[in-house]
């Protein structure tokens, strides 16, 4: 049986799969990619995990003798899809022109594809996930950024020389607070995960300054609203996304306050998405949408206003399916039409 190699590059973590040309996951593993130690470091880590993952006994037992086709990359971006070269210093710190491609296909003697981490991970989902067959996918993956996908009749959709359009960094208010891409107020900067850690810390510390510095009053007066948060009895760094989204979900009203204000900056993200492309489906994926439920009614809101000038009511709005696996497959995808055509 023939297998290709799935890699996903995070910020964080890098994930290697064997995959077959059926989409049967055989065999994974990960390890933090730690791109402060340089690229070379984190190229010899993905080669000894694509080795681990040969020579797991899962493929080993399933593949006799085991063909490898070809290895598919997607990585957080921005990346050369045409050249095979990641240029990502804002997320991989020390990562500029990091010619994977290349190297991996010198490594490896098979050939190699690229791509943007989230247009793999909708192309997985477009592959044998929740968008199976859909003719126009737009994924969005909400975690430590925002990531946007358009997926139309299973090609990616690209801009100018390959280039992957940055849904993540439309400005959703000028006014905003400064991106690293130089703009101010991106869907990004306001409503990914990292935003909602951020404007939790920030409200949770302007409620707590009268508390500190002066009387009962003081308390009463700008915080009586929300003086039995239990985020108001928490140091800044045990507040986290994850930590707003469990008390929002248990009723607490400074919770729910932080949740929906990030939940009205990716509505307003979504409806221009909506205006804009007007895809069969939109599915949802990433760390922060596992709260889906709490965006849901602003998101059913946003779609019934945009109907009439738009088919919105039309858009299924579906969740990601393959989780933290959807990279994988998507990566496994592209190297398996390459090889094919
Ligand atoms: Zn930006």
């Amino acid at each position: 049986m023939d297998i290709v190699i799935g890699i996903d590059i995070g910020g964080t973590t890098v994930r290697v799969g064997a995959i077959t040309s059926e989409g049967e996951l055989l065999a994974w593993r990960k390890a933090p990619i730690e791109a402060a130690r340089g690229p070379q470091a984190g190229l010899e880590k993905i080669s000894g995990l694509i080795q681990e993952v040969l020579q797991d006994d899962d493929v080993a037992i399933t593949t006799k003798p085991v063909s490898l086709l070809g290895v598919g990359i997607g990585c957080t971006g921005p990346v050369d899809p045409v050249r095979g070269v990641i240029n990502n210093p804002y997320t991989l710190p020390t990562w500029e022109n990091v010619p994977i491609w290349a190297w991996l296909e010198d490594r490896f003697s098979v050939p190699v594809t690229l791509e943007n981490d989230a247009d793999t991970a909708a192309l997985g989902e477009y592959w044998i996930g929740a968008g199976r067959g859909v003719k126009k996918l737009y994924a969005i993956t909400v975690g430590t950024g925002i990531g946007t996908a358009l997926i139309v009749d299973g090609r990616i959709y690209r801009g100018l020389d390959g280039a992957h359009p940055e849904g993540g960094h439309q400005v959703i208010d000028p006014s905003g607070p400064s991106c690293y891409c130089g703009q101010n107020g991106c869907w990004e900067i306001l409503a990914s995960g990292t935003a909602i850690t951020q404007m939790g810390r920030e409200m949770v510390s302007s409620l707590s300054e009268p508390i500190k510095e002066s009387s009962l009053e003081g308390i009463q007066d700008v915080s009586k609203e929300f003086a039995d948060s239990p985020l108001l009895k928490m140091n800044q760094d045990q507040i986290d996304t994850r930590k707003i989204a469990e008390l929002a979900h248990q009723g607490d009203d400074l919770a729910s306050k932080i949740m929906q204000k990030a939940v009205d900056y990716f509505c307003l993200g979504l409806a221009n998405i909506i205006v804009l492309f007007t895809p069969d489906m939109i599915v949802f994926s990433g760390g922060v949408m596992e709260n889906v439920d709490l965006y849901m009614p602003a998101v059913e809101e946003t779609i019934r206003k945009l109907d009439g000038i738009v088919p919105a009511e039309r858009i299924q709005i579906r969740q990601a399916q393959l989780g933290s696996y959807a990279g994988l497959y998507g990566a496994a995808y592209t190297i398996l039409k390459k090889v094919s055509s």
